[in-house]
């Protein structure tokens, strides 16, 4: 089976996970694909295989040399994003792309348009995978599955290859957040590890954001507005001048690169009382703190303005930057970085504006950098897969296992 085939495969199971569901996986049809790969594992020879009632999935392909050489994980997951619908996902496959304007839906005028996204230049003559409009293509992270699946086919192909051993892990829930919380690292058994859950070939990722939320709670005064004179503390304003109040250069719409930010996710509440939820990201984590700290000067400086304590912060960390650790332990991302060079890649490290799995994998202490699949353009209607792309990672993965004698 082709790369292009089992991603088609896999892109249309619907695994779209729920942040607001609290069972674990967070939605039970993220087994439909778990159930598929395993299947498929076992059809291509594969003997160590484990599919926990978490929804993690693990297999192991032994090394087929006697050279000591460290265990590699490679990683990806299965579930969907929640900002489109991941059901009935129909792939438009787009054969020598022309490098013009796409139409997705006719009807619903929907078009992938390079000017909007100018790197659909550079993919002139190569084969595109594309929703039709309705859904998003769910290649974050099928076509990384789909690279992982078919590296194995290559490996069983290509047996001079040699290796030492190899762990593959499936997670799910990792677009809600908790990608790594049942997975268990003494299962997964690797050295080091690559999430395949990046976008362009030419990008490799090994910081991210260090993240904490901020959850700010206002106390108001309800009374009937026709006696609300010197009476009535209306939260919702003292709530929109507390966020008014918080630097504008610090938002995610005025912030690119290096850049941190506060972000207002969600406000919501009446007279009586309003709560405004916040999240806080610096890959730097000491100007992370000082965000943090103008947040919790803000609600001093408030306060004591309104000369009672009606504002009250909360923040909690959620996660950290992988980089201090993956410095501490590079192997994987060195191997990586090498890797390319032999296949005469370019590759560049790109900062992520987020988290990964990999990351609080990294501080269970499996260094997880994150690798390209192909994909652009993630989480919505415009998503598209570049299947050279996503064959080239897996000679980039074949390099990367590769004992050299
Ligand atoms: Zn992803």
């Amino acid at each position: 089976m082709s790369l292009l085939e089992r991603f088609v495969r896999y892109v249309k199971i619907d695994t779209q996970s729920d942040a607001d569901s609290s069972s674990v996986p967070s939605t039970q049809k993220q087994f439909d694909l778990l159930n598929l790969l395993k299947q498929e594992l076992i059809d291509l020879g594969v003997k160590e295989i484990r599919l926990d009632p978490t929804g993690n999935l693990y297999a192991t392909i032994p090394a087929n040399s006697k050279t000591s050489s460290p265990s590699i994980g490679l990683m990806a997951h299965v579930d969907t994003a929640s900002e489109m619908s991941g059901k009935n996902v129909k792939p438009n496959i787009v054969k020598n792309y022309d490098g013009k304007i796409i139409s997705l839906n006719a009807q619903d005028q929907t078009f992938l348009d390079p000017k909007v996204f100018p790197s659909l230049k550079k993919h002139k003559g190569k084969t595109l995978v594309t929703t039709d409009g309705r859904t998003l293509l769910g290649a974050d992270d099928k076509a990384g599955i789909a690279i992982i699946m078919s590296f194995i086919d290559h490996l069983k192909a290509h047996p001079e290859i040699l290796h030492g051993p190899i762990q593959i892990g499936f997670t799910s829930d990792e677009e809600i957040g908790r990608g790594v919380v049942h997975f268990d690292p003494k299962l997964f058994k690797a050295d080091f590890a690559y999430t395949l859950d990046g976008g362009a070939i030419e990008e490799i990722n090994y910081e991210n954001f260090n993240a904490s939320s901020a959850v700010v709670t206002v106390q108001g005064k309800a009374i009937h507005p026709g006696s609300a004179k010197d009476q009535m503390i209306n939260s919702q304003t003292i709530a929109a001048a507390f966020h008014l109040a918080l630097p504008k250069d610090l938002r995610p719409e005025t912030t690119d690169g290096y850049q941190g930010f506060i972000h207002l996710t969600q406000s919501s509440g009446g007279v009586e009382k309003t709560e405004l939820r916040y999240i806080i990201r610096h890959h730097d984590i000491n100007e992370l703190k000082k965000q943090e700290k103008i947040m919790v000067d803000l609600t001093t400086s408030m306060n004591q303005n309104l000369k009672q304590k009606l504002i009250h912060i909360d923040i909690k960390s959620s996660y950290l930057n992988m980089a201090p650790e993956i410095k501490k332990k590079p192997e994987g991302l060195n191997r990586a970085l090498k890797a390319y060079q032999t296949l005469g890649l370019n590759v560049k490290a790109v900062p992520i504006r987020g988290g990964t799995d990999g990351a609080n994998l990294t501080y269970k202490g499996v260094p997880t950098p994150n690798l390209a699949t192909g994909g652009e353009n993630y989480h919505g209607k415009y998503e598209f897969l570049v299947v050279e792309d996503a064959e080239l990672m897996v000679k980039v993965l074949a390099e990367i296992v590769r004992i050299k004698v």
